[in-house]
């Protein structure tokens, strides 16, 4: 449960106003979650800076600070909790400037009420389904996109001018300490990224510019919208006609519609918010469009497009449909030209991610949608990698596969999260499957997609897992190899269908913990084995910066590691160079092997 407890010590202050005069309001942000979020969070920043908010990655000098939370399970909304009441500090009536506190995300979807009744220092909510809400949130007024005169007109991709430096708040700056707290960003029942309690403040490192060759300084990059007049308001149509959408087949416009399993299991209960005090009833429906502004906080190279939001699925141990609403995809279109003004400014990795990437377009009427949207996208001039996260294993056809086989720019990186691999708990889960099916999906990708790297994640102790379903997922680990592993335990929530099993189906807390443990030891030894075969191979590396461990050893990824979450590639040796742009992609051996990480010296 949430717990509320420091707020009691603090002093209830009606909020003022925001002062009238004040031109550009300072704004900090904190985002908290998964890389969905953390799009959510760009999106809102972007909107606030297009409508006159100035960014400060300091909270003692933001007049606004917003905090976008998660809510996926308990540790998370702690962990959300935890972080307004920080910010809650910077009030001025306990003699910080702040004006203003935004709760924003998943956590004001589950507590909107409860939020403001517990810590009444907040002084508005902003909902998944609402980000443009953020404005009136932050006391501004849309000024519409065209604002020739405004000190934030955003200059040509390439000049120096065209930073604009802002930041938003680490948490670790106003610590005074790097905090690498235990990650709490989840979907699908995992633990997706470790991530310091600001995303943003994570990814606030120096970034290369690769028209100057030369490093600049912390930032996030503005991302100018195609449509600079266009609308923010959701996925409406563009006037955009690349030559590269003209072949896409007819009806990829053809607007919004649902998935009919969307709608059976809406009929069913699936998304209903009723038994949540405060929820508001109508579920979250935005999208935001390649015309809405975003701010990028990710590394130069690498930018998250979000191709679809919501979900569909039963998974009973899972409330984000009720958090996130139904599935819908953006246009394909839009899409596209999102990707084409992310490479213009300088982006070469981009991942697509949703909560299920393989149900993309199912509700535009496609069939095999996302592998259509890889190939329109992978063939876009200056792209380096394309990935795509969040897959469903039902999903995942032979002509998904065949599509990242067939492209260079695909990374052969599978991200697929299984759950579990006995049928019982499957079942339970009501996911389906069982390990042989599992089995035969993964051997299916390593022959269609050579070399291809598969990431999963399960949960351990759901309820009723016996020793024999535990027993069968060590058996199935240790047959399929998988190359990168997430282990979570599971953590009852709440309006999940799994909370309302049998008390006497939950298992204690030091089983659980001890099945984790006993996976993640089997899962090194099988990793150590197969990073030890990466050695003396040469690859592309993308160089990300010095290394958070130490300043001795610098850091990057190939296109096998997915930004934040796989293991990592530490570089001693820069070869023939002085230094190294980060954000630049390098020629590189890999020298040595440890458990999850590789060692690697630069060749070129
Ligand atoms: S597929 Fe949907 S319901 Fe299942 S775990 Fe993922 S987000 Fe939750």
């Amino acid at each position: 449960m949430l717990n509320y407890k420091t707020v009691t010590n603090l002093a209830t202050i009606e909020a003022e106003p925001l002062q009238a005069a004040a031109p550009r309001p300072k704004v900090g942000f904190v985002s908290l979650g998964c890389p969905k979020n953390l799009v959510d969070s760009e999106v809102m920043m972007g909107l606030l800076h297009h409508n006159g908010a100035e960014l400060t990655p300091r909270a003692e000098d933001a007049e606004i600070i917003v905090i976008n939370t998660c809510s996926f399970i308990d540790s998370a909304k702690q962990e959300s909790v935890n972080t307004i009441l920080e910010m809650v500090q910077h009030k001025r009536q306990f003699g910080g400037k702040a004006q203003r506190i935004v709760v924003a995300g998943c956590l004001v979807e589950r507590y909107r009420d409860e939020i403001q009744k517990n810590i009444p220092e907040v002084d508005a909510v902003v909902g998944t389904g609402e980000l443009e809400a953020i404005l009136a949130a932050a006391g501004l007024t849309p000024s519409g996109h065209a604002q020739t005169n405004s000190p934030f007109n955003i200059l040509p991709q390439g000049t120096p001018e065209a930073t604009i430096h802002t930041h938003a708040i680490s948490m670790s700056q106003t610590d005074g300490e790097v905090a690498q707290l235990e990650a709490t960003s989840m979907q699908a029942g995992q633990n997706l990224i470790d991530r310091a309690p600001s995303a943003v403040s994570q990814h606030s490192r120096p970034l290369a510019d690769p028209e100057h060759d030369r490093e600049i300084a912390p930032q996030l990059r503005i991302v100018q919208s195609l449509a600079e007049t266009g609308t923010t308001h959701g996925d409406e149509p563009l006037n955009h006609t690349g030559d590269h959408i003209a072949h896409l087949p007819a009806g990829i416009d053809a607007g919004n519609t649902s998935r009919p399993e969307g709608d059976l299991r809406q009929q069913q209960g699936r998304f209903s918010r009723e038994s949540w005090d405060g929820a508001t009833a109508a579920l979250p429906e935005y999208l935001y469009n390649d015309a809405t502004p975003r701010i990028l906080t990710t590394p130069r190279a690498s930018a998250y497009i979000k191709i679809a939001e919501g979900c569909d699925h039963p998974c009973s141990f899972c409330i984000i449909p009720q958090l996130r609403g139904k599935f819908r995809s953006r246009r394909m279109s839009s899409i596209i030209a999102e990707a084409e003004n992310l490479i213009k400014q300088g982006v070469r990795e981009i991942t697509l991610i949703g909560q299920d990437t393989t149900c993309y377009g199912e509700d535009l009427g496609f069939t095999d949608g996302l592998a259509t949207l890889l190939d329109a996208l992978a063939v876009l001039p200056g792209l380096r990698w394309l990935r795509f996260l969040y897959t469903y294993p039902n999903k995942v056809t032979a002509r998904l596969l065949e599509t990242m086989a067939k492209h260079d720019t695909i990374a052969k990186y599978l991200d697929v999260p299984l759950q579990h691999a006995s049928a019982s708990v499957l079942k339970t889960m009501k996911r389906g499957g069982n390990a042989q099916i599992f089995l035969d999906l993964i051997a299916k990708a390593r022959r269609i997609v050579p070399g291809i790297v598969i990431r999963t994640s399960f949960i351990v102790g759901f309820p009723g897992e016996t020793e024999a379903d535990y027993k069968e997922l060590e058996a199935f680990i240790t047959a399929a190899k998988i190359d990168w592993l997430g282990v979570f335990t599971y953590s009852d929530e709440e309006g999940a269908k799994a909370f309302e099993l049998p008390d006497e189906t939950k298992l204690p807390n030091r089983t659980i913990q001890a099945r984790r443990r006993k996976l993640m030891k089997l899962q090194q030894k099988i990793s150590t084995k197969s990073k030890a075969e990466w050695v003396g191979r040469e690859i592309d590396l993308l160089v990300e910066g010095e290394s958070e461990e130490t300043e001795l050893l610098w850091e990057g990824r190939t296109s096998l590691h997915a930004p934040e979450i796989d293991g990592k590639v530490f570089i001693n040796d820069f070869g023939p160079h002085e230094t190294l742009v980060p954000g630049t992609f390098y020629r590189a051996e890999i020298t040595e092997s440890h458990d999850y990480d590789v060692v690697a010296r630069i060749l070129e």
